[in-house]
C-alpha cells in the first residue's frame, strides 16, 4: 500500500508499527453548524483509506475528535469562539449547540455509510489532560505568558517550519501589523487562552489561577497522547491544516513529549462548488439534505468523490453529480441482473464465503485492491469495474462494496432484492403469459404499474429481468 506522505512529499510504502492496531487519527469537525458536503469530503476519503487498510489485512484503530471548544473564527488566535457564535445565533447554550451538531454530524456519517471510529473524542472530555500538556510545555520552557494566554514560542522549536516548508522570515515581516505586540514571533500560537473579566465565554475552566479555555490545536496533541501514543502511524486532515493546525500539533507534541507525532501524514484537497469556495457569504452551501431533496443519495455523492482523487481539488456541479448517479444506477442494475441470474443457493453461499473469508476470487479482487493501494486511486478501480461490469459475480461485487461502501451490493441489499424479486416474479410470469396470448392490455398494465414504482423489465435471451429506473 503506497500513500503520499506530506511529511516527506513522497509516495511511500505504508508500514504501520503494529498491523493489528494501526493508530490512525483524523482531525474532526468543529460542531457549531450543519456541515456542508465539503466538510464531509475528507471523511469519505479517509473511509476509503481505512477500508483499503482492511483489504490489506491491517486493523485500523481510528480516533476522530469533536471540537466543542476553543476553535476561534480566525486561525490566528483571535476572533469569536465558533461555539459561542453558534449559541448566539440559535439562542441556545454552547453545550446544547455542541450536543446538537454532534448528532447532526454523526447522522451524516451514517447516511454516507462511513465506518465509525473506535472513539469520538470530545475536546471538553480531555480538559484535565490538556492542562497537563500545557504544564509540560511550561516546564520544558516552550511557552511564555501574555495578557490573553499562554503561547508556544515557535523559535524554540527550530524544525517548526519544516513540515509546511514555511517561510518564517517572510511571515514575520508581512504580519508585523497583524499580530498582537505581545507575541514574540508571528507564528507563535496560544495553547491556553485566558478569559478577560467581563468577557462572555460560557465554557471556562480555572487553570493557572484564572478562568480560561484550551487553544484549538491543543486537543489533537492531547487526544493523540491519551488515546494512541506518539508516534501514531497515520494522521489525516485537509490541506488547509498543513501550515497552521498540523504544524502546531507537531510543535506541541514535540515540546511536551519530545516525540514525533506521526509517521505518515495524509492531506486531502478542497471541494469547490461551480468553481467557487464553499462559504456562507457566497450563499453556495450544499448539505446532504439538499442532495436528498434533489433526488440524489449520499452514495451518489460518494461515488462522485471517488471518481476523482483526494489530493486533487474537486469542483462540484449538479450535472456531474447526475452523471455519477447514472453510473451508480448502471452498477446497481448490473448487480441486480447478476443477482437474479444467481440461484438462491449460490446467493446464500456468498454470505457464507464472506463470513468465513475463505474464498479467493483472484484476479478482479487483486486488480481492484492494487488500484486503491496506489495512493487510493479509486478512479482506476472504477475503470476496472466498468470494464468488467457484465461479468462481475456476486463475490466480485462484495470487494467493490467492502472498499467503497456504496450501498448497492451488500448482504442487507440482497435481502431487499430478494423480497422485491419474490414480489416481481409472479408479475413477470403474468406479463409474459399475457404477451403470449396477445393480451397486450394486461401486459401494458403490468408495465405501467412497475413504471410507477421506478422499475422496468428487460427481456434477455436468458429470460426477463427487472431493473431500477429513476
Ligand atoms: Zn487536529
Amino acid at each position: 500500500m503506497k500513500l503520499f506522505n506530506t511529511a516527506t512529499k513522497k509516495l511511500e510504502t505504508f508500514k504501520p508499527q503494529n498491523p493489528n492496531k494501526v493508530t490512525f487519527y483524523s482531525c474532526g469537525p468543529t460542531v457549531y453548524s450543519t456541515p456542508h458536503i465539503g466538510n464531509y469530503a475528507a471523511y469519505v476519503y479517509w473511509d476509503l483509506l481505512e477500508r483499503t487498510m482492511m483489504a490489506n489485512g491491517l486493523k485500523p484503530y481510528r480516533i476522530i475528535n469533536l471540537t466543542d471548544v476553543g476553535h476561534l473564527t480566525s486561525d490566528g488566535d483571535d476572533g469569536e469562539d465558533k461555539l459561542e457564535k453558534g449559541a448566539k445565533r440559535e439562542g441556545k447554550t454552547v453545550w446544547e449547540i455542541a450536543d446538537h451538531y454532534i448528532d447532526v454530524f454523526k447522522t451524516g456519517f451514517e447516511k454516507l455509510n462511513l465506518l465509525e471510529p473506535v472513539k469520538w473524542a470530545r475536546a471538553t472530555d480531555y480538559i484535565k489532560e490538556s492542562e497537563a500538556l500545557v504544564e509540560k510545555l511550561i516546564k520544558n520552557d516552550f511557552t511564555y505568558e501574555t495578557s490573553d494566554g499562554v503561547y508556544f514560542d515557535t523559535s524554540k522549536f527550530p524544525e517548526y517550519k519544516d513540515f509546511a516548508r514555511l517561510d518564517l522570515d517572510h511571515q514575520k515581516a508581512g504580519a508585523r501589523v497583524a499580530f498582537s505586540s505581545e507575541k514574540r514571533n508571528a507564528s507563535d500560537f496560544a495553547v491556553w487562552k485566558f478569559i478577560k473579566p467581563g468577557e462572555l465565554h460560557a465554557m471556562r475552566w480555572d487553570f493557572l489561577g484564572r478562568p480560561g479555555y484550551p487553544g484549538w490545536h491543543l486537543e489533537c496533541s492531547t487526544i493523540i497522547h491519551e488515546e494512541l501514543g506518539e508516534p501514531i502511524d497515520l494522521h489525516a486532515g485537509g490541506i488547509d491544516h498543513i501550515p497552521v493546525h498540523h504544524t502546531n500539533e507537531i510543535a506541541q507534541s514535540f515540546g511536551a513529549f519530545h516525540e514525533k507525532l506521526a509517521n505518515f501524514w495524509l492531506h486531502c484537497n478542497f471541494l469547490t462548488i461551480n468553481g467557487e469556495k464553499i462559504s456562507k457569504s457566497l450563499g453556495n452551501i450544499v448539505t446532504l439534505e439538499d442532495l436528498e431533496q434533489k433526488g440524489f443519495s449520499a452514495s451518489d455523492f460518494k461515488l462522485w468523490l471517488y471518481q476523482g482523487h483526494y489530493r486533487s481539488e474537486r469542483n462540484f456541479t449538479w450535472e456531474d453529480l447526475a452523471a455519477a448517479k447514472n453510473r451508480r444506477l448502471k452498477w446497481q442494475n448490473a448487480y441486480v441482473a447478476r443477482f437474479q441470474q444467481t440461484s438462491k443457493e449460490n446467493r446464500s453461499l456468498r454470505g457464507q464465503m464472506l463470513s468465513s473469508d475463505g474464498e479467493k476470487f483472484a484476479t478482479f479482487k487483486q486488480q481492484i485492491i492494487s488500484a486503491v493501494n496506489d495512493d487510493l486511486n479509486s478512479a482506476a478501480a472504477f475503470a476496472l469495474i466498468d470494464e468488467n461490469l457484465n461479468n462481475l459475480q456476486l463475490l466480485d461485487w462484495s470487494v467493490v462494496e467492502a472498499l467503497f461502501a456504496l450501498n448497492i451490493s451488500n448482504i442487507d441489499k440482497d435481502a431487499e432484492y430478494e423480497k422485491l424479486d419474490n414480489r416481481l416474479q409472479p408479475l413477470i410470469k403474468k406479463r409474459n403469459e399475457a404477451r403470449e396470448n396477445k393480451d397486450y392490455e394486461t401486459a401494458d398494465k403490468i408495465r405501467d404499474e412497475l413504471k410507477a414504482q421506478n422499475l422496468t423489465l428487460l427481456d434477455t435471451e436468458e429470460g426477463t429481468l427487472w431493473q431500477f429506473t429513476d
